[in-house]
């Protein structure tokens, strides 16, 4: 499923985020930035150490990541430009404040996109692995946030995708854009 809000094309694909030819790929990241299992494990393997030689210097100037931020390294290896390296928050039933500490990776993520003038980015589905947050919430507070991104057309990215690991999240992201595709053509 793939629509265009703004001049932003989004979409949403099944696979693995390692092999995308982007300008950034998401990772998942934990707070020590050093790598971790689920899609964090695979984006250290496949990229080689300089992503984590850079995850060392960041370390060396600001200790880790907090939840909820956002920080860039080299891609090493990976077809992509860049890591977006961000903390999902753990899910601990919702009170403490994960919906925001989520959207905030998001839209972090992306005002580093902006800095760093990139156009294309790819998300993996962030905090629904070994963290736990509900895949529905969580693919409904994603794709709300690319929503405002697109509609408020500040930004240099024009290429947004949710890569999908699993078939359940690939149909709540589908799910999710059909909505906003029959949104945003009402609105026309
Ligand atoms: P978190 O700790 O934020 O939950 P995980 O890595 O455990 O991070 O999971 C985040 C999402 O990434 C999950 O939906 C998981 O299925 C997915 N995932 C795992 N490996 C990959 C991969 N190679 N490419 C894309 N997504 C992946």
């Amino acid at each position: 499923m793939k629509l265009v809000l703004n001049g932003v094309t989004i979409e949403a694909v099944q696979g693995d985020i390692t092999r995308e030819a982007v300008d950034a790929i998401v990772n998942a990241a934990n707070s020590s930035l050093l790598g971790g299992g689920g899609v964090d494990g695979a984006i250290h393997r496949a990229g080689g150490a300089a992503i984590l030689e850079d995850c060392y210097r960041i370390r060396d100037r600001q200790g880790g990541c907090p939840t909820g931020e956002a920080v860039i390294t080299t891609a090493g290896d990976l077809p992509s430009q860049h890591v977006i390296h961000t903390v999902g928050p753990v899910w601990n039933g919702g009170n403490q404040l994960e919906p925001d500490l989520l959207r905030n990776c998001y839209i972090h993520s992306l005002q580093l996109a902006d800095e760093y003038e990139l156009n294309s980015i790819s998300f993996p589905n962030i905090s629904t692995g070994i963290y736990g947050y509900p895949k529905p919430e969580a693919a409904a507070i994603a794709v709300k946030v690319i929503q405002q991104y697109a509609e408020t057309g500040n930004g240099t990215v024009t290429h947004i995708r949710f890569v999908c690991f699993d078939h359940d999240n690939l149909a709540l992201y589908e799910q999710q854009l059909h909505s906003l595709n029959d949104e945003s053509n009402e609105s026309k």
